[in-house]
């Protein structure tokens, strides 16, 4: 994780600091109730910095709006045009995401990072592999992975010579060989947090594939600070899909763990069904207890020894277990009920 740390607010990202789960509102900034109503859902997802498109000064009262009502921080996404920039800064925007090299040039970039100092405005560098320009490829060799790094750190020398030090990095492609390669090497340059993330990575279940690869690779070499899952879906899916990842890596805890078998020709019960009865009661349960939900008696409780309660099939209905120990057998009407009045007495409820 990255040397430095960085507040957006009282949202601490980077060095010690959890890693940040982020997503980006769908909804135009125009629309500020259809954008309030999926803020809500990415708030009770657990999203913990959301951005938004700011394309146009006409926006800036809504950008103003939807600020002063969240409960967590809003990073405003700025292309091409400084005053946009400047315009999302004055709406109150603690963050902003631009490509300096877009900003319209030296004396356009240094009106903006004066205010950016001033305000003590965070900012991040977000270079995508889509908007590198022909020339910036061919003097990398036609390397992206370089293109997108040398871009990266020429406008972080750009922020750091007008007086900017709040930053976040962020190099991202659609292609997880080039990512990895991209940020491993601007890890190794700069102690400024990193953004990571594929982008365009495609719809949900691709996508979180995907993602899951280029980001566990990146997380379990200690590079990353902030992450987004980029889905074409719904932005809530972002946050499931990044809490579990980072859940998966050992790096954080949000929920309890459910660990289910696949089921085989020793299955006693349909495990896919049982699943469905059991996963909506672990918002019930302490996010650090471990439950499983096995096909058969024979193997399943010994196979899921380490979980702190489980259920599997027999042919006198649903055996319930607790660390490889069975604690019973009840009819599958009864189950849930059952199977919370044992979490309970195991002090397993949160
Ligand atoms: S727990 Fe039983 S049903 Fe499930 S995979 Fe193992 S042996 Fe098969």
């Amino acid at each position: 994780m990255s040397k430095k740390n960085v507040y957006i607010g009282a949202l601490g990202i980077g060095g010690n600091f959890p890693v940040r789960v982020e997503s980006m509102l769908r909804t135009p900034l125009a629309d500020i109730k259809a954008c309030m109503t999926e803020l809500t859902g990415l708030e009770r997802e657990g999203c913990e910095l959301v951005r938004v498109a700011f394309p146009d000064p006409g926006s800036a009262k809504n950008l103003s709006r939807l600020i002063s009502l969240s409960t967590v921080e809003i990073m405003a996404d700025i292309h091409f045009d400084h005053r946009l920039a400047i315009g999302a800064i004055d709406a109150g925007c603690r963050s902003i995401r631009i490509n300096p090299g877009n900003m319209g040039g030296r004396k356009k970039l240094k009106e903006l990072s004066d205010l950016v100092v001033e305000r003590e405005v965070l900012v991040r560098i977000g270079a995508n592999a889509g908007s590198l320009s022909s020339s910036q490829v061919e003097r990398a060799g036609r390397d992206i992975a370089k293109a997108l790094s040398d871009t990266v750190s020429e406008q972080v020398f750009a922020l750091q010579d007008n007086g900017v030090d709040r930053i976040i990095i962020s190099a991202k492609s659609s292609s997880p060989q080039v990512t990895l390669k991209a940020n491993t090497f601007l890890a190794s340059k700069f102690q400024y947090p990193i953004h990571a993330g594929l982008t365009e990575a495609g719809p949900t279940e691709r996508g979180i594939i995907k993602s899951s690869v280029a980001l566990g690779t990146l997380l379990g070499a200690g590079i990353g600070d902030t992450i987004r899952v980029s889905l074409t879906g719904r932005a809530t899916d972002e946050v499931k899909a990044g809490k579990r990842i980072l859940q998966a890596l050992g790096i954080r805890r949000f929920e309890p763990e459910l660990i289910s078998c696949p089921a085989c020709g020793r299955r006693r019960v349909d495990v896919a069904f049982l699943v469905e009865l059991i996963e909506p009661l672990l918002k019930e349960l302490s996010p650090e207890t471990t439950v499983a939900v096995m096909g058969c008696e024979v193997n399943g409780p010994r196979e899921a020894a380490g979980a702190d309660i489980g259920v599997a099939g027999t042919p006198a209905g649903i055996m319930l277990f607790s660390r490889g120990e069975s604690r019973g057998v009840c009819r599958l009407e009864d189950l849930s009920e059952t199977f919370l009045s044992l979490c309970r007495e195991g002090g397993l409820l949160r």
